[in-house]
């Protein structure tokens, strides 16, 4: 009986974890599709943009050449769009794509 018991408890526990993965799965896509629909049209982004290649003075921050995108070294996981410049470096098209595909 304490057998089935444990056993029981056990595959709850497992469920739990696929659960807890799924959903957390499902909530950074939704955080994505933010960033690239909404958050990524904003003047808000356009300022935040500007200001950081001029900061960088269009340079990549990769490969020294001309950046004309902006990388997102990490992402606020709370307050999007309220991420410090400091997490944010200037890139060109060629090294974002990279960054993006590694
Ligand atoms: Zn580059
Ligand atoms: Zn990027």
């Amino acid at each position: 009986m304490l057998i089935i018991l444990a056993i029981i408890i056990g595959v709850l526990a497992g469920l739990k974890i696929v659960i807890d993965q799924w959903t957390s799965e499902k909530s950074r896509q939704q955080r994505r599709t933010y960033y690239r629909d909404s958050y990524l049209k904003s003047d808000d982004w356009k300022r935040k943009r500007w200001v950081v290649l001029n900061r960088d003075n269009h340079r990549c921050a990769y490969c020294g050449g001309r950046a004309t995108q902006v990388h997102h070294k990490k992402y606020a996981h709370r307050n999007i769009g309220r991420e410090p410049i400091e997490w944010l470096v200037s890139i060109c098209d060629n090294c974002h794509k990279k960054q993006h595909h590694t």
